[in-house]
């Protein structure tokens, strides 16, 4: 899914007003990635090459010396990795500062809209890496029907928020 998508539902979804602790644990399963290999990319003195078609880009994914993206990628998306990092944290804020971090709950959230929307093709998510290959070829969240219904159903569950809950 992309990441305006993920930074809406992390605001709509959890209680709590907006805001930029929900966005950055919302993006951060993608952003640790892509921030990480444009980094190299970066140091190397390479531009990340533009991709005309997303066949073309999974092809520079998947050569050798780019392979560990997409290894990275499997472990920033795993609900095991997630869960042992977010535990400490979420006790941290529970016990002594004696608040609900509902903002950490948006990055085991985006792994959970991740695994529908992508496709063996394209990032397929492996949520329980590194027990599990356990991964799902689901519907791509760049397919039309996939990307216009996720952002109906946002606008739906703000409008149901605003105007319902009203909070
Ligand atoms: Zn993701």
């Amino acid at each position: 899914m992309d990441i305006v998508a993920h930074s809406l539902w992390s605001m709509v979804l959890l209680p709590g007003p907006p805001s930029v602790a929900k966005v950055i644990f919302g993006i951060a399963p993608d952003a640790a990635v892509f921030a990480t290999s444009l980094t190299v990319q970066a140091f190397k003195g390479k531009m990340q090459p533009g991709f005309k078609t997303r066949q073309e880009m999974m092809e520079w994914y998947d050569r050798k010396e780019n392979r560990w993206i997409v290894n990275l990628y499997k472990w920033t998306h795993s609900l095991i990795i997630w869960t042992l990092l977010l535990i400490p944290l979420f006790a941290y804020y529970l016990f002594f500062r004696d608040q609900v971090p509902w903002f950490l709950l948006a990055a085991p959230m985006h792994i959970l809209m991740d695994i529908p929307t992508h496709d063996n093709n394209s990032f397929p998510v492996q949520f329980l890496t590194p027990v599990s290959t356990l991964r799902i070829n689901g519907l791509h969240w760049s397919k039309p029907l996939v990307f216009i219904g996720n952002y109906v159903l946002i606008i739906i569950v703000i409008y149901f928020r605003i105007f319902v809950l009203r909070k």
